[in-house]
């Protein structure tokens, strides 16, 4: 077995993996070794659906050095008036534009692909099982936040011979030979699903939507990131603020954030269960809630000639349908682990769902020194949020290491100048002089600290 050397061997060299190498090439003189199943970079971008795009703007996704698309307002479309959407092949060519002209263009980045990690430095080639030993000063696992997707995950019903059950990367190639559609999940690849339907010529009618709980939806106007937006995003923050401090239970905090603006529902008549942070326009909302057909069983558990079986009852179907599986976890875990150790670093979200922003910052974190004790207390884990409780918490951590972050100069001097930082760009483009933007801003800080502790108490935090 043939033996290498490295100062960190990162396992995993998707999205995560990338944001991280490429803030530690700023602030390291380190040698990378990245290693990856996949025979390029960019993880399940490579597998993405034709019709996927980002949830939220191209301008703050990716990784620090380089940016994404041209932060244009879209003049058209289903997200007319906000900032463009990178598409899933324009995601992944980035990625591997990232890796050519950054990563392995520093000279001090060697990308080791189809080669798995086995565990402490071991490599194993999936094509010859050729064996490698790595001795690295670090391993950085970039796996943990690994994405189920629906064209390679595990379906946990089962589908008859003779039915059409399909993933949503194949859906523009069959759409044209069925009348009827089911489109089965709640999350945002069944959103996509329903919205490429109905834009694409289907009517409510021919649709079908297993929704074993409805989701909460984040409007996407108040993720824009420039100044244009500001007074509109603050304003909604005060209202929500308010609400937050007086919520008595987590639905009723919930209701709260639906009346700010800040979330939304599919039906009026059912108060959404779970939040996995999907982000829609509100026109995409409206076209949407075009499909009236909702079946609320509980999870699918068998398709098979004309009837559908669920957990809770069981229907019947047209003949042709077609079955579109978009049952698949995206960030399949809620667990959290330390993130430093001595036996690796754990890149796992340190902001609520910014797993860019996240692992380019824990680069710097990284980079600060001192023992791992001292860099865990800047950078709790944020979990990947289930329901409203959930979110709650992932919330309120994400509130308390930004805290952290500002007392450190060099976090926050960064955090001031990336790209990543959508969130905090609108603040910074606008004039400080203005007497409404000041108002604004003394509104919300004066309600965050109460809102902030009632926040902790609803999250048994
Ligand atoms: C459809 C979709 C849309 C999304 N949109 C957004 C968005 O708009 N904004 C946002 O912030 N996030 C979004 N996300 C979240 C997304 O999770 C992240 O943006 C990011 O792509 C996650 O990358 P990752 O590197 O953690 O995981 P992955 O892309 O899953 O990459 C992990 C890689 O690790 C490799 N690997 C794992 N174990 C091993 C091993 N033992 N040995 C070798 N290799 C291994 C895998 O082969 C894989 O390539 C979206 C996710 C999905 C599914």
């Amino acid at each position: 077995m043939s033996t290498q050397k490295t100062d960190y061997l990162v396992v995993g060299a998707g999205a995560t993996a990338l944001s991280f190498v490429d803030s530690l090439l700023d602030v390291t003189d380190a040698h990378i070794t990245m290693v990856d199943r996949r025979d390029k970079a960019g993880g399940h971008w490579n597998d993405a659906y034709p019709f996927v795009r980002l949830h939220q703007p191209s301008s703050y996704y990716g990784v620090d050095s380089t940016p994404l698309g041209r932060a244009r307002l879209d003049t058209d479309g289903l997200n007319a008036g906000f900032e463009e959407l990178a598409s899933g092949v324009e995601v992944a060519s980035y990625f591997h534009a990232v890796m050519q002209d950054r990563l392995l263009a520093s000279g001090r980045v060697s990308f080791v692909p189809m080669t798995e990690h086995l565990g402490d430095g071991t490599l194993r080639n999936v094509l010859n099982g050729t064996h490698t030993q790595v001795e690295a000063g670090r391993i950085v696992d970039a796996s943990m936040c690994e994405n189920g997707i629906p064209l390679t995950h595990k379906r946990q019903f089962t589908v008859a011979d003779g039915v059409a059950c399909i993933a949503p990367n194949f859906l523009p190639q069959h759409a044209a030979k069925h009348q009827h559609f089911t489109i089965l999940g709640a999350g945002k690849t069944a959103m996509d699903t329903a919205v490429w339907l109905l834009s694409h010529g289907a009517s409510g009618d021919q649709i079908r939507w297993v929704r074993p709980r409805d989701p909460w939806i984040v409007n996407r106007s108040y993720s824009q990131p420039s100044g244009a937006f500001y007074k509109h995003i603050l304003r909604a923050t005060a209202l929500q603020m308010a609400s937050a401090r007086d919520a008595v239970d987590i639905s009723e905090f919930a209701l709260g954030m639906e009346a700010s603006g800040l979330w939304m529902r599919l039906d009026p008549d059912v108060q959404p269960q779970i939040m996995h942070g999907p982000t829609l326009s509100t026109a995409e909302l409206a076209l949407l809630q075009g499909i009236k057909d909702v079946v609320r069983e509980g999870h699918v558990s068998a398709l098979e000639p004309e009837r559908m079986v669920l957990k809770n009852g069981e229907c019947t179907a047209p003949k042709d349908t077609l079955y579109i599986d978009c049952t698949a976890r995206a960030l399949g875990h809620s667990n959290t682990w330390p993130i430093f150790t001595p036996e690796r670093i754990g890149l796992q979200m340190i902001r609520l769902y910014q797993p860019m922003f996240s692992a380019a910052l824990l680069a710097r974190i990284e980079a600060l020194g001192g023992d791992d004790a001292a860099k865990n207390a800047l950078c709790a884990p944020v979990p990947m949020t289930d329901d409203v409780q959930s979110w709650i918490k992932s919330q309120t951590i994400t509130s308390m290491n930004q805290f952290k972050w500002g007392q450190v100069p060099a976090l926050k001097n960064w955090i001031q100048n990336t790209r990543l930082d959508g969130f905090g760009r609108p603040s910074r483009e606008v004039d400080r002089t203005d007497p409404e933007n000041i108002a604004l801003f003394n509104e919300v800080k004066a309600l965050s600290m109460p809102a902030f502790a009632n926040m902790q108490k609803l999250a048994n935090l």
